[in-house]
């Protein structure tokens, strides 16, 4: 007899679990389909002996104290920083762009308010912004547009950004100085000795038994329980009676080469050549010190798991009929990426599911 099931051992899954079995002191059932813990944010030791990210390179940022100070019960950190280049006309300038980009990329020897002029006599007047598109012309113009994000957002979604929200593109800043991260959270790390680690770390009680390589369908029926938290996607939950919800999916090529170095930085993004979208080398990201280094291509596609929610007003619509199905339904709760069909970073999800514990669960 278990109090809590819970579908799925990412972080939505595994933050939950360890405060149920830590603090609520009751019993837990994890039931993941695939064969590890972690979810999307698993890594391993690549058959070279480097630290590679299964689905992709994942850095731990947030502005919020609380989920900082809990995931570090679980991990030191290795202090890092995300840089991120952009190759365009032949060059690799930093990515936000910034000062340096536009001055390396024009040959210019701009100041900060010479480089706002620039902005504001090359920026396109509109008066509602309505998507992507807009979101970007309007505050830098069509040139650096075309350069640095209409061929990257049509590769990453298979959409041009005018038939994408507005939101997406605006996730990413536009700099007048010369701050080269790609995240200024005031909280920002990898684990030290892995992602796996912590989830490993918080899963280690008495209290928690874990189901691999199982679909929650296949047993539930079995299970004597009293409540389920639900981390998978909610359609597949309600048999997909409103339909498929859309997702973007991802192809990762890896490849280890006899070097110690392959770039200069953690992620070099290609928005217009090659039918990737970038290529980041996981020894910046971890510190790993390795005489071979491991790098990872990422090619977008239809086909594939489950990675980002379309985000175009038509899906929200379909999600919401499930959102409606799933607040009728009593001892169910739906978190996490899958399950609220949204694109979260790692920091949101434990934020949500601390939220939902010290709310909801008792
Ligand atoms: P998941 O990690 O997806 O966990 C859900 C689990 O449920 C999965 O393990 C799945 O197998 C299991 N499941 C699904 N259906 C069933 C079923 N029927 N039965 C049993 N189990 C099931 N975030 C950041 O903060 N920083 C980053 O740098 C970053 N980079 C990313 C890069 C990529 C390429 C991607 C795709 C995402 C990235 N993210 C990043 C986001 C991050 O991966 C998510 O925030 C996080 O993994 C979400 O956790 P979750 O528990 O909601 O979902």
């Amino acid at each position: 007899m278990y109090n809590y099931v819970i579908v799925g051992a990412g972080f939505a899954g595994c933050v939950l679990a360890e405060r149920i079995a830590n603090l609520l002191n009751k019993k837990v059932l994890i039931v993941e389909k695939r064969n590890h813990i972690g979810g999307n944010a698993f890594d391993y030791f690549n058959e070279d002996g480097i630290l590679v990210h299964k689905y992709g390179p994942h850095i731990f940022h947030t502005n919020n104290k609380e989920v900082w100070d809990y995931i570090s019960n679980f991990t030191d950190w290795y202090h890092y920083q995300h840089k991120v280049l952009a190759y365009v006309d032949g060059q690799t300038v930093p990515m936000p762009i910034n000062l340096d980009t536009i001055n390396i990329l024009y040959n210019f020897n701009f100041s900060s308010d010479e480089l706002n002029n620039y902005y504001e006599n090359a920026k396109c007047n509109k008066k509602e912004i309505l998507n992507s598109e807009d979101m970007v012309i309007t505050k830098i113009g069509e040139e650096l547009y075309e350069k640095f994000f209409k061929n990257y957002t049509k590769k990453q979604w298979d959409l041009y950004p005018y038939e994408l929200e507005p939101e997406v593109i605006a996730r990413i800043p536009i700099r007048n100085n010369r701050d080269g991260r790609y995240f200024t959270d005031k909280y920002q790390g990898m684990p030290k000795y892995g992602y796996t680690k912590i989830f490993e770390n918080m899963l280690n009680s008495k209290n928690i038994h874990i189901l691999l390589n199982t679909d929650f369908k296949d047993v539930i029926g079995d299970v004597e329980y009293e409540n389920l938290i639900y981390t998978g996607p909610i359609d597949y939950y309600f048999d997909y009676k409103y339909g498929k919800l859309p997702y973007r999916s991802l192809r990762f090529e890896f490849e280890t080469l006899d070097c110690v170095k392959y770039q200069e930085v953690g992620t070099v993004n290609y928005p217009n050549d090659y039918d990737f979208t970038r290529i980041t080398e996981f020894k910046h990201l971890t510190g790993q010190k390795h005489y071979k280094t491991t790098i990872v291509r990422e090619y977008p596609s239809s086909e594939g798991e489950p990675f980002y929610p379309i985000p175009q007003r038509k899906n929200t619509e379909q999600y919401r009929l499930y959102e409606e199905e799933a607040q009728k339904l009593k001892n169910v709760f739906f978190i996490g990426r899958l399950a609220n069909y949204k694109y979260y970073n790692m920091d949101k999800v434990v934020e949500e599911a601390l939220k939902l514990f010290y709310q909801n669960i008792k």
